[in-house]
């Protein structure tokens, strides 16, 4: 027998083995731990800054050199035309061909030179071709803006002498003695980057590189440390499932984490409260179902073997066998009817009826006890109110009152119901001058089995009864309470509202 349990053992533990999946597939099926996705998350967003320089580097350097070229010419032809009328001796183009590095021609509309400012020396297309080409190039510029149809034209143009690549910005100038009208011609090298790209290319390998191992390890490492107190918890928590009470969850590093950890340790703490109570009801339930029983048997043997044929003797006896049956017989109803209120299935039967008449009706089922026992249960009754509860349960939770107030009131005896009526509710309290409860113990009269320090047993009670008269008031909506002085009494309450 043990040796099989052990070989199934190992079964499932091979069976277990076998199902757990890789880390790689555990990352698609969606099942990979907290740190592996952190790391994994925190790795792509390493990648994506990293795609990101390079696709800008490759992509977008040179287009966005261009056009921060073009933007500086655009801006420096707007001076030269601006200042075209006025200028006469040509010091605005001078000042912009030289802060800019451009050579700057101004021509007619025939084509006939006007200015020539080069600053790009030898480098230089347009001057050349002015000088040299007879403005073949300068032609094609202004043909192609008229074409244009627009206020202004961009060429790139590669020079074949130099290997060097340059811009010609050509526009229209409108003079003041209209219709006359020039032409700007600029013309502005774009400096070889190549060299400048190759460096920062270089250092880039070096940067995507150490960025990557660094983001290796410090990812793997944030990873850790952030699954690290969830880790911590799910191990507390399989202890927990494992039925160890004594565990405590510490969440320790993030505000979530911490509040998880506080939500865990309540939901331990009731569950051990829950597991104790249910500890300590069965303990109880069965020992008050044991007691009767023991009794119950004894007694029928002594009417067997003894009192059989004594007729006084064996009423007495079976007198107490019936008491017993009672009480085993109470016991198991009250389980009953908690377990019924408890689990939500009792259904109220909400009637309208008079306080007052409820409360002599209560005081007429007390009548024998007054007359036989001694008992001084006084009414004292408010201006009547008709309330709506469920009558029956009501009668209930008074008669629980009044059976325990009779129990645990000693030998004074006085017991008081009364009626208070406030503004919107009806108060009904019922007080003892008995022993009372202790400030610790106050708490809990009103769960379930709690029975105050080891009750007599000639203390009719099962522990229930304050708890059914909770869980009635609940299901009612109405405010209950106890307050109560150790060696003064005690004084029960509930409140009807209007
Ligand atoms: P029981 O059947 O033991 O009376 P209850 O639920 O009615 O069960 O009461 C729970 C416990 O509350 C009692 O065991 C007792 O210790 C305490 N208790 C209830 N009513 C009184 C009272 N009027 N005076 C003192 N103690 C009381």
């Amino acid at each position: 027998m043990k040796r099989s349990s052990k070989s199934e053992g190992k079964k499932q533990a091979k069976a277990r083995k076998a199902k757990k999946p890789s880390a790689v597939k555990s990352f698609f099926t969606g099942r990979a731990g907290i740190t592996a996705y952190v790391w994994l998350y925190f790795m792509i967003f390493t990648v994506f800054i990293l795609v990101f320089m390079w696709l800008f580097q490759y992509a977008f350097l040179a287009n966005y050199y261009r056009s921060a070229k073009i933007r500086d010419i655009n801006k420096a032809a707007n001076k030269i035309i601006d200042a075209y009328d006025t200028d006469r001796e040509s010091r605005t183009n001078k000042t912009v061909a030289y802060d800019n590095s451009l050579c700057i021609v101004i021509t007619d509309e025939a084509g006939n030179v006007e200015t020539l400012e080069n600053n790009l020396g030898s480098f230089s297309q347009l001057s050349r071709d002015v000088t040299e080409n007879y403005s073949l190039e300068i032609f094609q510029l202004k043909n192609e803006l008229d074409d244009a149809d627009e206020n202004y034209i961009t060429k790139v143009y590669k020079n074949p002498d130099f290997e060097v690549k340059g811009i010609y910005y050509c526009a229209k100038i409108y003079t003041d003695d209209a219709p006359k009208q020039a032409y700007l011609f600029i013309e502005s090298t774009i400096e070889p980057i190549d060299s400048t790209v190759s460096i920062i290319r270089e250092q880039l390998i070096y940067i995507t590189v150490i960025l990557f191992e660094m983001a290796f390890i410090v990812t793997m490492f944030i990873s850790m440390r952030v699954s690290r107190p969830i880790v911590n918890i799910t191990k507390t928590a399989k202890r927990f499932g494992e039925g160890d009470y004594e565990v405590e969850f510490d969440g320790k590093g993030y505000k979530e984490v911490d509040e998880l950890s506080e939500v865990l340790n309540d939901a331990k703490n009731e569950i051990r409260k829950v597991s104790d109570l249910r500890k300590e009801l069965i303990a109880n339930i069965s020992h008050d179902l044991r007691t009767p029983l023991t009794m119950v048997k004894a007694y029928a043997e002594m009417i067997r073997d003894l009192s059989g044929d004594n007729p006084v003797k064996r009423a007495e006896h079976v007198q107490v066998i019936i008491d017993e049956a009672d009480r085993l017989s109470n016991l198991v109803n009250n389980l009953l009817e908690l377990s019924k209120l408890e689990s939500g299935n009792m259904e109220l039967n909400i009637k309208e009826f008079s306080v007052n008449d409820k409360l002599k009706d209560c005081m007429t089922r007390y009548q024998l006890l007054i007359e036989q026992n001694g008992y001084d249960i006084q009414c004292e009754l408010d201006d009547d109110r008709k309330v709506k509860a469920d009558p029956d349960k009501i009668d209930q939770v008074i008669y629980n009152f009044i059976n325990n107030a009779i129990n645990y009131t000693g030998d004074n005896k006085v017991i008081r119901l009364r009626q208070i009526d406030l503004d919107n509710a009806v108060r009904i309290e019922v007080s003892d001058n008995g022993k009372g409860i202790s400030k610790e113990l106050l708490p809990k009269v009103f769960d379930r089995y709690y029975r105050g320090e080891r009750v007599k047993r000639d203390v009719v009670g099962t522990g229930l009864g304050l708890s059914i008269c909770k869980e009635i008031l609940k299901c009612h909506d109405f405010a209950f309470g106890v307050r109560s002085e150790e060696g003064k009494g005690s004084t029960f309450w509930f409140e009807i509202p209007l």
